[in-house]
């Protein structure tokens, strides 16, 4: 499968589009529909690392999986409202966008 050079930026994971799954993702695992969910989401942003609370709210699950994974096991981890903005934006902020995820997702802590 051909890597979507928008993602070049990332090196261990692999971003899974909205809407996708595992089975259009592995042809090894075509047509397996049922996903299951383990563990608890995420209490802070897993781009910019704040808490969420009553006005930062989870806006969207960024969800991503090992780029040399043989297993349907992938990573979802939420994000706030204005790290989606820039998620939506498209481009280099997206990319910082995931970028920040996938260190989160590898518990590095937030540089800022
Ligand atoms: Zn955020």
């Amino acid at each position: 499968m051909a890597r979507d050079s928008r993602f070049r930026r990332l090196h261990g994971m692999t971003p899974i589009p909205p809407g996708k799954t595992f089975s259009d993702l592995l042809p090894t695992y075509a047509g397996a529909e049922n996903e299951v969910h383990l563990g608890e989401p995420n209490s802070e942003c897993a781009s910019c690392r704040k808490p969420f609370n009553t006005l930062r709210k989870r806006r969207k699950a960024v969800r991503m999986y090992p780029v040399r994974s043989k297993v349907p096991v992938a990573f979802a981890f939420d994000i706030c409202g204005a790290c989606l903005a820039l998620y939506q934006a498209g481009g280099a902020s997206r990319d910082g966008v995931l970028a920040a995820v996938e260190s989160y997702c590898d518990g590095v802590e937030a540089t800022q």
